[in-house]
């Protein structure tokens, strides 16, 4: 994307956080600089605003940092997806692994119509379990998932060619 070596310069990895060996990709330097912040929201507005999305749904919790600025600039919704126990209302739930147990994510059960056009938001894509769980989520209350959208796909685990191998769509700002 065009701004995806500029933005990628600005995240900060962070070494032996939060264990040994895991190099954590920090965006919070982005959030600091507000012409990098404006960068990054802009370079997902500027490539869903002809698309005719009708939610942004963005994943707990650094997913609905960014995606709630360009549910806003596309005047569009924007639809959380919880981690377990959070939403109030009637939800639907998915559970997925992980490296060391597994974790489940919410969904309010009214959250899309029948054929919503949906993007889904999350920072950063590894093992891609995360974001499939999201469109799981998203396919079973009737939404379509139009791409899956981060700010940063980390290639070499797999996630994003796995969510492809799903029949998605994968749009990262930077690798
Ligand atoms: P996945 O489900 O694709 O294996 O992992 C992605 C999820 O873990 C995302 O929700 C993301 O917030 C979080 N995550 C894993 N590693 C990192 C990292 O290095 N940096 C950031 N910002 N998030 C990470």
């Amino acid at each position: 994307s065009i701004y995806g070596d500029y933005l990628k310069s600005v995240i900060r990895t962070v070494r032996d956080w939060p264990e040994p060996g895991i190099n954590f990709r920090d965006i919070t330097p982005v959030l600091q600089n507000s012409a990098a912040f404006r960068k990054l929201i802009d370079s997902f507005v500027h490539r869903y605003q002809e698309m005719e999305i009708d939610a942004v749904a963005a994943i707990d919790a650094r997913g609905f940092i960014i995606g709630a600025p360009v549910a806003y600039e596309l005047n569009c919704s924007f639809v959380p997806i919880r981690k377990k126990g959070k939403l109030p209302f009637q939800t639907i739930s998915e559970t997925y692994r992980l490296e060391y147990g597994e974790a489940t994510v919410e969904l309010h059960a009214d959250a899309f119509r029948e054929g919503d056009r949906i993007v889904v938001m999350d920072d950063l894509i590894a093992t891609g379990g995360s974001m499939l769980a999201a469109t799981n989520l998203i396919e079973r209350s009737g939404g379509r998932v139009i791409e899956t959208a981060a700010i940063i796909d980390l290639p070499e685990i797999g996630g994003s060619d796995r969510i492809r191998r799903e029949g998605h769509s994968v749009f990262a700002v930077c690798e």
